[in-house]
């Protein structure tokens, strides 16, 4: 399949489209990161869709190349493709900047000093934080005074508004939430997650999101940003977690349950399969093509996967 690469911000969006699994590498991926690559990859691939993998490696100090060199390893050993070359997020400032200038022509980009004690005593209950606005609508004074105050360049964000966003989640069916003003450029300069992993899917023709719950507050937000940006959502699937059996969430960090600890035998893909209904967990010989045949979205668990319940 070619390699989608194209203009962000023009339209209409060619075909073929795509859905793709996009990890951060901060840590070495764990069972619950593989189980939503393989649902995001299946999903795409029983759509008829092309399949990619992007490196998400924008924030310098929590991105290293050979995480991101183990962490295709890890999904290549269970059997994943994808269609073209991985991009790498921390070289696309171009995109993100042309999207910010777009931004910014709108008259929608503003600058914020707000320190994160601030932000969370703005919003102390919520763990999320929507941004409460403090520095939104500032006129030029005030916008002076509250550099010297801070004496220190400000984060940039987009004014997107309090919108209502609902949406027909692929897993979850029926969602809703409200967008906030989301940092697009941190005060260091780098170029924040809400922005880069909208330009790039814009611009790699993903229509199909399959991703980990943990990021469907992030969809009001996002949608909305498509939004301002003039370009199509796409189609919003959130997996459910994987939990440890106290029910403490999986983290990417040290003594985490990767592949190395739990199915470098090449039994991961069975388990995997297993936790998805698709195959018996001793199926050791089953391939990720065996999955694809069996599969049906509806029939992914809506519950978190509780790891180590007995098959
Ligand atoms: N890079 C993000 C992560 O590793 C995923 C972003 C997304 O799928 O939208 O959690």
């Amino acid at each position: 399949m070619t390699p989608p690469e194209r203009d962000p911000l023009s339209l209409p969006n060619p075909s073929p489209q795509f859905g793709r699994y996009a990890p951060s590498p901060s840590g070495r991926l764990h069972v619950g990161n593989l189980r939503t690559a393989l649902v995001a990859w299946l999903t795409a691939r029983s759509s008829d869709r092309g399949f990619l993998v992007r490196i998400e490696d924008l924030d310098p100090d929590r991105s290293h190349t050979a995480v991101a060199d183990q962490q295709l390893e890890d999904l290549a050993s269970i059997g994943l493709d994808w269609d073209t070359e991985p991009i790498h997020q921390s070289e696309r400032d171009n995109a993100y900047s042309g999207a910010l200038a777009r931004l910014d022509a709108a008259g929608l980009v503003y600058p914020c000093w707000c320190t994160r004690a601030e932000l969370a005593s703005a919003a102390p209950h919520d763990p999320q934080r929507p941004y409460a606005g403090k520095c939104r609508g500032l006129n030029d004074a005030e916008r002076a005074e509250r550099q010297a105050r801070a004496n220190r360049p400000p984060s940039l964000r987009v004014s997107l508004g309090d919108v209502e966003v609902s949406w027909n989640d692929l897993l979850m069916g029926s969602q809703s939430g409200v967008s906030s003003d989301p940092v697009v450029r941190r005060a260091d300069g780098v170029f924040a997650y809400h922005l880069a992993v909208v330009v790039d899917d814009a611009a790699q023709n993903v229509d199909q999101v399959v991703r980990g719950d943990d990021l469907s507050d992030s969809v009001p937000t996002q949608a909305a940003l498509y939004d301002a940006l003039g370009l199509p959502r796409p189609t919003w699937g959130h997996v459910p977690l994987v939990v440890e059996s106290d029910g403490t969430r999986l983290a990417k960090r040290e003594r985490s349950v990767t592949l190395a600890r739990w199915g470098d035998d090449g039994t991961a893909l069975a388990k995997l399969g297993a936790s998805l209904g698709l195959c018996g967990p001793e199926d050791s010989d089953v391939t990720a093509a065996d999955l694809r045949t069996n599969f049906h979205l509806a029939s992914v668990p809506r519950e978190p996967w509780v790891l180590d319940r007995p098959f």
